[in-house]
């Protein structure tokens, strides 16, 4: 239905066009106040707050809340019907940027930090609505608030992101740097010492090359969290698969890598690649991590828990190193948290596997669990539903 453009002198048209306008009746302030009563004992603006996507109430001219949507009721206790706006916030940014519009009738916004109950940060927005009666009750400023708290916490995950992944790499590229203008110099002649730096150099080429591809499968792995896998994938046959794939690595580090798998086929949704990384990133740590002359042991196990489609499957890496002291335990899989930075960057870690891992196992629904106790070892388990296709 086209909306009909308003008519000079309607009961919405602002005051300041009124006062401009030929013709003006003569008795304006009786005009006003009709207008007034009009648009308060209208229903149809209170719809249109309770139907906003903000949180919005609206105040009269001495500050009272006419009305006031769920949305605002959620976020502020106090925010009823017939309360002053002062129990909802007594910023003294707020309450100005009130009067100033009421004064202006121009829109404002403000940023308020909230304390109480919890932190958070909120934006609100004062509009003036278009009929200027002092008269209480009716409709005077429109306010609309918005939660930035969470937008805020994900603009500095960013931002510290970012700066921890320059940082990682900053460290080998001065080191590589370093090296290069040694043997442009001082070593040019020398053939032990360009031996000796030609390994360093190479090694730290590796490091920032398993840093890249870290990061790149990371944002792969995130943009695809919210596409449901669609393939089978067999637990059994992806441990055996990264089992093969690290034995020989294990047997260099002195470990004893086992397998138990769980009996018929074990097949999860999923996309066989990323489970497969999830697997060698767990299995990886528990060899990297252990005992010199230890094991790593990775079971497949159908539980008696029941998931969304019956019965579950967890695969389970299980070390008998070190272990983890519990206070790492809520942080381990952040990006680039490392219980010790130095013995990571030995071991040629990059802070990414165990957030590599929790994303993979977010995007298949799957519970990742972490059990460590110091001097005894680590587990770590990680729990999918199983699908049709069991003996
Ligand atoms: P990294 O590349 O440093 O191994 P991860 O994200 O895979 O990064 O792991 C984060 C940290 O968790 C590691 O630096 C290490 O301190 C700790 N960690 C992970 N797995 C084990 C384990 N099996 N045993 C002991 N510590 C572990």
């Amino acid at each position: 239905m086209p909306i009909e453009p308003s008519r000079s002198g309607g009961p919405f048209v602002p005051i300041s066009n009124r006062s401009s306008s030929a013709s003006a009746p003569v008795d304006a302030d009786a005009k006003m106040g009709a207008d007034a009563a009009a648009f308060a004992a209208s229903e149809v603006w209170r719809h249109v707050v309770d139907a906003m996507a903000d949180a919005a109430l609206v105040l009269d001219a001495n500050g009272t809340v006419v009305h006031a949507n769920a949305l605002v009721r959620e976020m502020f206790a106090m925010a009823g019907t017939g309360q002053p706006i002062s129990l909802v916030s007594r910023h003294p940014d707020f309450l100005a940027a009130l009067d100033r519009v009421q004064a202006t009738g121009e829109r404002s916004s403000v940023g308020l930090r909230e304390r109480v109950p919890v932190e958070r940060q909120l934006s609100a927005t004062i509009a003036a609505l278009p009929v200027a009666s002092p008269a209480p009750g009716v409709p005077r400023l429109l306010v609309t608030f918005r939660d930035l708290t969470e937008q805020e916490k994900l603009e500095q995950m960013r931002v510290d992101f970012i700066a921890n992944a320059s940082h990682e790499l900053r460290t080998p590229l001065a080191s590589l740097r370093g090296y290069v203008e040694t043997l442009q110099g001082a070593a040019s002649n020398d053939a032990a010492a360009r031996e000796r730096f030609l390994g360093i150099m190479w090694s730290q080429t590796i490091r920032m090359t398993r840093l890249v591809d870290d990061l790149l499968s990371l944002s792969r792995i995130e943009m695809r969290t919210h596409i449901a896998p669609s393939g089978v994938v067999d637990l059994n046959s992806v441990a055996t698969f990264v089992c093969q794939t690290l034995e020989p690595i294990a047997r260099g580090q002195n470990v004893k890598l086992t397998l138990v798998g769980a009996s018929g086929p074990a097949n999860v949704r999923g996309e066989r690649e990323e489970i497969v990384q999830l697997v060698q990133n767990l299995v990886q740590n528990a060899i990297k991590y252990g005992r010199d002359g230890g094991s790593a042991a990775v079971s497949i196990v159908r539980s008696s828990e029941r998931g969304r489609l019956g019965s579950r499957l967890s695969v389970i890496v299980r070390d008998d190193g070190p272990g983890i002291p519990s206070q790492h335990l809520p942080r381990l899989t952040e990006r680039f948290y490392r219980v010790s930075v130095s013995t990571s960057r030995e071991k040629g870690g990059t802070g990414l596997g165990l957030a590599i891992v929790k994303h993979i196992a977010l995007r298949h629904r799957a519970d990742l669990r972490i059990h460590s106790e110091v001097g005894v070892g680590s587990t770590f388990t990680v729990v999918f539903d199983e699908i049709e296709g069991r003996e």
